[in-house]
């Protein structure tokens, strides 16, 4: 039998495979789990596995159906996402119509919907509709990161699989052997990432997104010395930088949380090793109840950016409460 092409989620790649060699795999899935862990790999090896012309369980990676599935061009298996952060009621129509036909090639149609919890709410009722009186060759395969913000009836009618991040050793691993990353680099990685493979590699493939943490780190650093109106300054342009502002605030939790470890005598477990001078650095200039005062208020910050709080004011209060140096 031929292995997963896929990275971790073994628990639950066998289950998946259980169902398929069973016979009998549910009509709809909803795999959940944290961005950037592997939802859409997962779903893309699972539909590759149901139409691969093998049927071991596993998709075997070598019949034609499977060739094309990796390549892009297997017509039984559609990928739905959303755009404009919405997936309309059309998209489902079309999805509808298209069920309705038989398969081009094999047994199965395969629709992967990914951030299934962006579906507006005619388009999530329409989707019910289609759990609800499925068509025999029809498997939907549904994500999301935020499985509270997914209807409950639609929770209800699919097997839910819950992926976890990875651990680190296995993300330094593949980063390693399957991505060419140099061992130093690759444990950076692997615990920037937090376990999540996918976030991993686009910091490896995508340098914008590896200068912009340069960026950010840099900024906080500077802010912290830096007067009320620099700081607001800074909060008012941070705040017209819609997507970055929960990754900039990632960061800063991230680097706080390395300060206090390093102040509570763990060193070992920093995340930002690359930068483990300043950080040593930084444990010294600060008092622990200053860094856990700051985590708290990036904490607080993100919860509200994410409840659509006006971003500006979150920022400013944020920027604003950023500890100064108690040595100086
Ligand atoms: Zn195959």
């Amino acid at each position: 039998m031929a292995a997963w092409p896929v990275v971790g989620h073994e628990w639950a790649l066998d289950l998946l495979a259980r169902g398929l060699r069973g016979g009998r795999p549910s009509h709809a899935y909803l795999i959940t789990g944290p961005a950037q862990v592997g939802k859409t790999t997962v779903a893309r090896a699972f539909a590759q596995a149901l139409v691969c012309e093998r049927q071991t369980g596993t998709p075997c990676g070598e019949c034609k159906t499977c060739q094309r599935v990796t390549q892009g061009r297997y017509p039984d298996i559609q990928f739905i996402a959303a755009s404009k952060n919405n997936i309309q009621i059309d998209q489902v129509r079309a999805i509808q119509t298209d069920a309705a036909i038989a398969p081009l090639e094999g047994k199965h149609k395969v629709f992967i919907i990914r951030e299934i919890e962006q579906a507006t709410a005619p388009a999530a009722n329409a989707l019910l509709k289609t759990l609800e009186e499925p068509a025999p060759q029809v498997i939907l395969l549904l994500t999301t990161a935020h499985r509270d913000r997914v209807l409950p009836t639609i929770i209800s009618r699919c097997q839910v699989i819950g992926l976890r991040p990875l651990p680190l050793a296995q993300v330094q691993e593949a980063l390693q052997t399957r991505w060419g990353v140099d061992e130093e680099r690759a444990a950076l990685l692997a615990r920037l990432s937090a376990g999540r493979l996918g976030w991993a590699v686009a910091a490896h493939t995508t340098p914008e997104l590896w200068l912009a943490r340069a960026k950010y780190l840099d900024d906080l650093l500077t802010l912290m010395s830096a007067g009320h109106l620099g700081r607001l300054a800074y909060a008012e342009t941070l705040s017209r930088n819609g997507d970055e502002i929960e990754l900039a605030l990632g960061l800063w939790a991230a680097w706080w949380r390395d300060v206090l470890l390093v102040q509570r005598g763990l060193p070992q477990a920093l995340l930002n090793l690359d930068r483990k001078t300043q950080v040593l650095q930084q444990a010294d200039l600060f008092r622990p109840e200053q860094v856990t005062g700051a985590l708290t208020d990036l904490t607080q910050a993100l919860r509200r950016i994410k409840a659509n709080v006006n971003a500006r004011l979150a920022l400013d209060v944020l920027v604003l409460r950023l500890p100064k140096p108690a040595v100086l």
